[in-house]
């Protein structure tokens, strides 16, 4: 039986400051859901409201079709993993991953047989009588994990699980949660992360959040390749945001006529103009647009090109040039009508 998640209209306020301002999201049952925002912007909060941990001062939060908002955090079904593991220190991993299911009184065989079932899922069978300070974070991590999964709960939220581990062990653990979540489809995930490639690599939906809000929610691809405000182009992925207005005769950017449809912008608005810099071609081309070579940077596999255009700084990044051209030079770089997005202007958090 999989369970999704909606929250409606949830506002939680400390004091006279509001830190979730009217969040209205729905997470399908068996989706992983990012949340993914710069510190500050509500995300933790809102995981804390669906636990239980928070009150809402507005709104409701309903589990499958129950509505949970009055209901204590032990009686909503959700297994919780955070980021510093939060294991008990004096318990052998077996009775830390037992906790939850002691907690609720489970039968004895059962606890044993859960105990065993999630050890093995995260990999952790050999450690079960070790105690945390004999493991590696990653290992207590792992722990912390099972433990969440042992009360098997519909509903599993992460709160920035692999922040305190190092680069090389977090892409191994972003592995394994992926490997868990196709070992078990049916259970609903609220992932909250300010890392954008946790998101874009786990979640099947991510929810931007920014200043207490909701700002834009689709698939990865979706809020890459088409994002509805400037803050989701900035944060997600490098983007060059340029100022344009949208005329009668179509778009411009000062002085440069462009090629690229001005969809629903009113003619006379102010409208930003988003290209990835990774599709931005050197030489002529459609929209072409020159400039003056600011910066050149090696990166390996590629150039990167900051180019000043009409007052604007041009990023892009092209695949290593046998020759670049120096700084001072001048250079037209040119992009394709549909890798260009037409954002309204203001859409910055
Ligand atoms: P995020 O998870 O996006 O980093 P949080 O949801 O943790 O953000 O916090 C949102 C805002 O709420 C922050 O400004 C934070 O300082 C504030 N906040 C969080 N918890 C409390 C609390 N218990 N008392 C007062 N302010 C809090």
């Amino acid at each position: 039986m999989s369970t999704g998640i909606r929250f409606d209209g949830v506002t939680v306020t400390y004091g006279r400051t509001t830190v979730l301002d009217s969040f209205d999201l729905t997470v399908e049952p068996g989706e992983v859901m990012a949340l993914l925002g710069p510190s500050g912007s509500g995300k933790t909060t809102a995981l804390r409201a669906l636990a239980g941990f928070v009150e809402p001062a507005a709104g409701r939060v309903h589990i499958g079709d129950r509505d949970v908002t009055a209901l204590p955090p032990h009686r909503r079904g959700v297994g919780m993993v955070v980021q510093q593991y939060a294991l008990f220190p004096h318990m052998k991993v077996d009775a830390n991953v037992a906790f939850g299911l002691k907690a609720r009184k489970a039968p004895r065989a059962e606890i044993t047989a859960r105990v065993a079932e999630a050890l093995e899922m995260t990999g952790m069978a050999a450690y079960a009588k070790r105690y945390p300070r004999e493991l590696s974070g990653g290992q207590q991590q792992r722990v912390a994990i099972a433990r969440a999964l042992a009360i098997r709960p519909g509903v599993l939220l992460l709160d920035e699980p692999l922040s305190a581990l190092d680069a090389r062990l977090r892409s191994g653990m972003l592995a394994e949660l992926a490997r868990l979540h196709r070992e078990l489809p049916d259970i609903t995930m609220l992932y909250v992360t300010h890392d954008q490639v946790e998101a874009l690599t786990l979640a099947d939906r991510i929810a931007v959040m920014d200043s207490a809000r909701l700002q834009d929610c689709g698939t990865p691809r979706d809020l890459y390749r088409r994002p509805r405000t400037e803050f989701t182009a900035s944060f997600i992925g490098t983007a060059n945001l340029l100022p344009v207005t949208v005329t009668a005769d179509g778009v411009r950017l000062a002085g440069t006529a462009l090629d690229v449809p001005a969809g629903g912008a009113a003619v006379g608005a102010p409208a930003t103009l988003c290209v990835r810099p990774h599709l931005v071609g050197l030489g002529e081309g459609p929209n072409a647009l020159r400039g003056t070579v600011a910066e050149v940077q090696w990166r390996g596999a590629t150039h990167r090109l900051c180019v000043d255009v009409e007052g604007h700084r041009v990023t892009a990044d092209l695949p290593e040039l046998p020759a670049p051209p120096p700084a001072g030079a001048e250079v037209t770089l040119h992009f394709a009508a549909h890798d260009a997005v037409l954002l309204p202007a203001g859409t910055h958090g």
